[in-house]
C-alpha cells in the first residue's frame, strides 16, 4: 500500500508558519513542529513597507504593529539627520508577528505541534524526524529552523563564523515614535531602536570576531543611558544573525532531494541592514509554489533569479559601507552628512527603509542625483556671487 505521509516543516518562526499556511491551504498535509510556538525571539521587528504590500494581511492587524514614520540617523562622529518616511516602517512585537502567523497555518489547516525535533533521518519519500515524545515519518522535508539551525551541517555546509552577526540588546518598557539608527566607530554594524506597540527594542550589531557580546552590551548600555532610556524592568537579549559573505552565497545550497531550506535557516539576510523577515516569508512563498508545481528544484532557481543576486551586492558593498572612505571621510559619515543636507538623499534613505529601493538600482539613482548634489556643495563652498551665476546662467 502507497501510504501518503505529509510535509513536514522543521521550525515555526516567519518561514516555517507561512510555508505551513500556504501548503495547508492549497490541500496539501503539513506537520509543523516548534520548541517554542509564538515566542520573542530577539528581533528588532521591523516590517518594511515591501513586505506590507507584498503580504498586506500584515498591515491590517495595527494592534499588534506600531506604525513609525519619523526616523534618525546618527553617525559615529555625532552628526544626526532626522526624517519623515514616506512610506511607515511596521514594528512588530515576535510574539504577536509569530502568534498570528501561527495561527493562519492552523487555520489553513497545518498541523502545529509544539515539539523539538532532536533528530533527522531517512531520505526523500520517507524522513523520520525525532521529538522527545515521539517519532514522525514525513514525505518532504522543509527546514525553517532559524540561524541556530541544528540540522543545517547534515544538509548542507555548517554557518561559518565569517558568516554571522552577533547581537544583544533590550526590550525596554516605554513608548516612543522615532526610530534610531546609530552607526559606530570600528563596528560593521549599528545601535538601532525600534518603538512597539508598548515597549522598544533597542539592539545593537556587529560581525561576528570584531568584538565580543559583553563588550557590544556595554556599548549599548552607555548609548542608551546618555540617549535617556531607563533599563529598570528591561529584558536582556542576545542572538546569532547570518550576514553571508559573496562567495558563501555563490556556492550555497538550498535544496537538494526531498528537502528544502528556507528564512534564517539558508541565511537570507541582508548583511547590510539585517532585514530579513522579509526574506523569510518570500522564501516561504517561493518554497510553497516549487512544491506545489511538483517541482521542488524550482525554489533554488527562483531564488537565484530574485533574491540571491540583491544580497550578494549587499554583501559585496557591506564592507566598503561601514568601513570604507569616499572624499576623504568615512562612508557612515557621508552618508549622514548628506541625508542632513538634501531632501533627494533623504527620499532615498526613506525608500531604502520601505524596502522599495534595491541596491542594483541604487547606483543609476545616485549618478542622477549627484550633479544637483555637486551644486549644492558649490553653493556651500564659495561666496554667494561665485555661486550665483551657475544657478541663473541669464
Ligand atoms: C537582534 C535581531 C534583530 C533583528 N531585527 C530585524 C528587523 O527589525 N527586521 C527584519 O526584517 N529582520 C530582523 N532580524 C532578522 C529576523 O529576526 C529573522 O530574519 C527572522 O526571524 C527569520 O525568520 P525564520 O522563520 O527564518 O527564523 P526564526 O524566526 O529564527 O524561527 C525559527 C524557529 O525555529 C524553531 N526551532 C529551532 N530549532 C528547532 C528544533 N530543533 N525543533 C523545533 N523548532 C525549532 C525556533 O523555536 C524558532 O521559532 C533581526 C534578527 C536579530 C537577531
Amino acid at each position: 500500500m502507497n501510504e501518503k505521509l505529509p510535509i513536514a516543516i522543521v521550525g515555526g518562526g516567519p518561514a516555517g508558519a507561512f510555508v505551513a499556511e500556504l501548503l495547508a491551504a492549497a490541500g496539501k498535509e503539513v506537520v509543523l513542529f516548534d520548541e517554542r510556538l509564538a515566542w520573542e525571539k530577539p528581533c528588532g521587528g521591523g516590517l518594511t513597507h515591501k513586505a506590507l504590500t507584498q503580504y498586506p494581511f500584515l498591515g491590517e492587524v495595527r494592534a499588534e504593529s506600531k506604525f513609525i514614520r519619523r526616523c534618525e540617523l546618527t553617525s559615529p562622529k555625532g552628526r544626526s539627520a532626522r526624517f519623515e518616511l514616506r512610506h511607515p516602517l511596521a514594528i512588530f512585537s515576535r510574539l504577536a508577528l509569530n502568534g498570528l502567523l501561527l495561527e493562519r497555518a492552523t487555520r489553513a489547516g497545518a498541523e502545529v505541534r509544539k515539539e523539538r525535533v532532536t533528530g533527522i533521518s531517512g531520505g526523500p519519500r520517507e524522513w523520520q524526524l525525532t521529538t522527545p515524545n515521539a517519532h514522525h515519518r514525513a514525505a518532504d522535508l522543509v527546514l525553517a529552523a532559524g540561524a541556530r539551525n541544528p540540522f543545517r551541517s547534515q544538509f548542507a555546509t555548517a554557518i561559518s563564523p565569517d558568516d554571522l552577526m552577533v547581537t544583544a540588546g533590550y526590550f525596554i518598557p516605554g513608548d516612543s515614535s522615532l526610530v534610531q539608527i546609530q552607526f559606530l566607530k570600528n563596528i560593521s554594524g549599528y545601535i538601532w531602536v525600534f518603538p512597539r506597540p508598548d515597549h522598544v527594542s533597542a539592539g545593537i550589531a556587529a560581525k561576528m570576531g570584531e568584538t565580543s557580546t559583553a563588550d557590544l552590551r556595554r556599548q549599548l548600555e552607555r548609548w542608551l543611558r546618555e540617549n535617556n532610556f531607563c533599563l529598570e524592568g528591561a529584558r536582556f537579549y542576545s542572538h546569532i544573525l547570518p550576514a553571508f559573505r559573496a562567495q558563501t552565497l555563490d556556492g550555497m545550497k538550498v535544496c537538494g532531494a526531498g528537502w528544502m531550506m528556507i528564512g534564517d535557516s539558508a541565511g537570507l539576510v541582508d548583511p547590510i541592514t539585517g532585514e530579513g523577515l522579509y526574506y523569510a516569508l518570500r522564501s516561504a512563498e517561493l518554497c510553497a509554489e516549487a512544491l506545489l508545481a511538483g517541482n521542488p528544484s524550482q525554489y533554488e532557481s527562483r531564488l537565484g533569479e530574485e533574491i540571491l543576486p540583491e544580497l550578494r551586492l549587499a554583501a559585496r558593498v557591506s564592507e566598503r559601507f561601514y568601513t570604507g572612505q569616499i572624499f576623504g571621510e568615512s562612508v557612515l559619515e557621508k552618508v549622514v552628512s548628506l541625508t542632513q543636507q538634501n531632501q533627494q538623499i533623504r527620499d532615498l534613505m526613506g525608500d531604502l527603509f520601505a524596502g522599495i529601493q534595491d541596491y542594483q538600482g541604487l547606483r543609476s539613482r545616485l549618478l542622477r542625483i549627484l550633479p544637483g548634489l555637486m551644486l549644492e556643495s558649490l553653493r556651500g563652498r564659495f561666496p554667494a556671487q561665485m555661486a550665483g551665476p551657475i544657478k541663473n546662467p541669464s
